[in-house]
């Protein structure tokens, strides 16, 4: 079991002094009980929020959500929630309750949260109150609804995604009749708000269980991100592919480290395919033009589901170059490392890697050679300290362009790119001198020197 810290057990002495009731609850019992170091401590209490403060004066204090029942107390060794002993009101739409009642009793706290394993509290002293088999769940690695299921999903649908976060965070299966209930009851994630849908969904992807939830709960996925339902069952027809779309899809994602963008990229990545199908005369699958296609739906869904720009944006442009050939010449490597940028390029290598994890075995140590092939190459090209990489580091810029005598407008651009193409291909140093001379020659009869004539 994890210690509790003691700024957390100042916070709840100091209430308990106050004659008040402190406990520890949801996240960060089930983590400590599994030996994690929860990344938040929560408190409940039958303090109202105002006698919380009170018992807590001279603290500093957040009323975050006070309407909630919630304060947040500022500990030097960081902050503390404290959360007012609450039922909750009426369900509107399957989404939170409008509002709370505060209620003097823990077990009706408890009562209303969502799987065993989150409803368990602690007191200051370690001791567990545990109403609901929270313990024995965490022991069986299973998440389970507190209560009846099909209520507790149709309440609050979030709450499925919810189940399908922590199976995947925890490596957990999910109980037989939750599951079933949280398939059944899948279509009401439609009145969730996109971003809370998003930041669960982040959630699932990031865990180490992610194959088995995408595998299992595809529906659920399907619910939320439609345009992937019809690459279930999508035969490739193609020797390469050994598992239809979708299923290739989970493991690929399943199969990147576990980052966001990383792995939105190859849950989506083949989302072209099915649109861009077509069979040859004997009979072979191609998807010509699939990671553009790809690229294209991708960017309408993220932005439906409010992704945030930056990892909307690198997701499509991975996945528009999911397909490309790795680079196999130096040269190649230092013109991709110009068009992305280390960080992109390196991601791209992860895809590609990822993208052939399923593949038969053949086909996935040929490629493996491959990669390992572009990834020195990639390596080399950065180590090397004059690495030009981009118009940034050209030992030339647009001003020395124009002080050549061309006109404003996209000819310096133009010349500018010519110049880094020279670079990249190694024809051309990255010196000032010989950089002047060759946009000189190639700009010809366009160049005009300052001073010398028209
Ligand atoms: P994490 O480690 O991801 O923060 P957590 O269990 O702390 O996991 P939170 O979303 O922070 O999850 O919620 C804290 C606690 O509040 C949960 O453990 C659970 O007891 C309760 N809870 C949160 N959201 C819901 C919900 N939608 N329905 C019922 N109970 C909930
Ligand atoms: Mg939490």
């Amino acid at each position: 079991m994890t210690r509790i810290p003691s700024y957390v057990k100042d916070v709840m002495e100091q209430l308990g002094r106050a004659g008040f009731a402190a406990y520890l609850v949801g996240g960060c019992v089930r983590d400590s009980l599994l030996g994690l170091e929860p990344h938040d401590w929560d408190l409940c209490t039958d303090a109202l929020p105002e006698q919380t403060e009170r018992a807590l004066d001279g603290r500093r204090i957040i009323e975050t959500g006070i309407r909630h029942g919630t304060v947040t107390v500022l500990t030097p060794g960081g902050p503390v929630e404290v959360t007012t002993f609450r039922t909750d009101g009426a369900y509107l739409d399957n989404r939170r309750p409008e509002h709370v009642t505060f209620v003097p009793r823990l077990e009706d706290d408890l009562a209303r949260r969502d799987f065993t394993v989150n409803a368990m509290a602690m007191g200051p002293d370690g001791a567990v109150v545990d109403l609901y088999g929270g313990q024995a769940d965490l022991r069986a690695g299973v998440i389970r609804c507190v209560g009846e299921a099909d209520r507790r999903f149709s309440e609050d649908a979030l709450r499925v995604l919810r189940a399908l976060r922590f199976a995947s965070r925890l490596r957990f299966s999910i109980e037989p009749a939750t599951a079933e209930s949280l398939l059944k009851n899948r279509a009401l994630l439609d009145n969730i708000a996109a971003e809370r849908i998003f930041s669960e969904l982040l959630g699932i992807l990031t865990g180490p269980g992610v194959e088995r939830v995408l595998l299992t709960f595809a529906p659920v996925i399907f619910q939320i991100i439609p345009e992937l339902a019809c690459e279930a069952g999508f035969d490739q027809r193609n020797p390469y592919h050994i598992h239809d779309v979708w299923t290739h899809s989970a493991l690929a994602a399943a199969a990147t480290p576990p980052d966001a963008v990383l792995r939105l990229t190859m849950l989506l990545h083949d989302v072209g395919k099915p649109e861009t199908f077509f069979t040859d005369q004997t009979g072979v699958g191609h998807f010509y033009g699939h990671a553009q296609a790809g690229a294209a739906k991708a960017e309408a869904i993220l932005r439906r589901l409010r992704c945030d720009n930056a990892t909307r944006e690198r997701v499509c442009l991975l996945i528009a170059r999911h397909a490309d050939p790795p680079p196999r010449t130096p040269k190649a490597a230092r013109r991709l490392l110009a068009k992305l940028g280390p960080d992109t390029a390196r991601q791209l290598e992860a895809c590609w890697r990822a993208d052939c994890a399923d593949r038969a075995q053949d086909v996935k140590t040929r490629n493996a050679a491959l990669f390992d092939q572009a990834h020195g190459l990639l390596e080399d090209a950065l180590a090397q300290p004059e690495a030009c990489l981009g118009l940034k580091s050209l030992a030339v810029s647009g001003r020395d362009i124009l002080a050549l005598g061309v006109p404003e407008g996209p000819a310096v651009g133009r010349t500018l790119q010519a110049l880094l193409d020279e670079v990249l291909d190694g024809t051309l140093p990255n010196e000032r001198g010989p950089l002047l001379d060759r946009a000189r020659a190639l700009l010809g009869g366009d160049c005009n020197p300052p001073g010398g004539g028209i």
